[in-house]
């Protein structure tokens, strides 16, 4: 995202999250801060933020941000070469998020982007507050929403190349590839 398309501000909104979690991170893991958009061009709705703690060929571990009602739109991380595909863990630190994977239809708290129906075809909702954390295996759809403060949870993932993450919405770009 450019600066010029309120990313500032959006930055400022997650640095202060991050500093209400009470997560301390580095000067350089600042720096490195993410907003990601997902090409969907309204970050607010549709993006997170994220920045590396570690990243081996090995481990990859991450701080994960989402604004208030902020939305990560339904992908997949789908078997590859090798691979399984990635495992993705995550450990709500602050604020809170729901979950939504296949299964019953448990929606209660949250909301679909609007206009967004078709990209979002989960409705089991699992609401995950501090510090409450969640596996999801390889393969398995998902989306993420924040709740009313937003949320700052760790991620963990063992190492995958991240252009194999598939999303519903079609126009998402193909090889995307910050993670999450
Ligand atoms: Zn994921």
């Amino acid at each position: 995202m450019a600066d010029s398309d309120g990313s500032d501000r959006y930055r400022e909104q997650v640095l202060d999250l991050i500093r209400r979690s009470g997560v301390h991170i580095r000067d350089a893991e600042i720096e490195q801060l993410l907003l990601v958009d997902f090409g969907l061009g309204d970050f607010e709705r549709e993006g997170v933020a994220i920045t590396d703690i570690v990243h081996t060929p090995a481990l990859r571990l991450k701080i994960l941000v989402l604004l208030p009602g902020q939305t990560l739109p339904e992908h997949i991380h789908p078997p590859y070469d090798d691979s399984p595909g990635k495992e993705e863990t995550l450990r709500v630190i602050y604020g809170s998020v729901r979950v939504y994977l296949p299964g019953p239809d448990t929606m209660k708290e949250g909301a679909l982007p609007p206009g967004k129906e078709d990209f979002y075809t989960l409705r089991n909702e699992n609401l995950i507050q501090p510090i409450g954390q969640l596996t999801i295996p390889p393969d398995v759809w998902h989306w993420f929403q924040a709740g009313a403060q937003g949320a700052v949870c760790y991620a963990f993932y063992p190492q995958a190349v991240e252009s194999h993450n598939r999303f519903r919405d079609p126009r998402v770009p193909k090889h995307i590839a910050p993670g999450y």
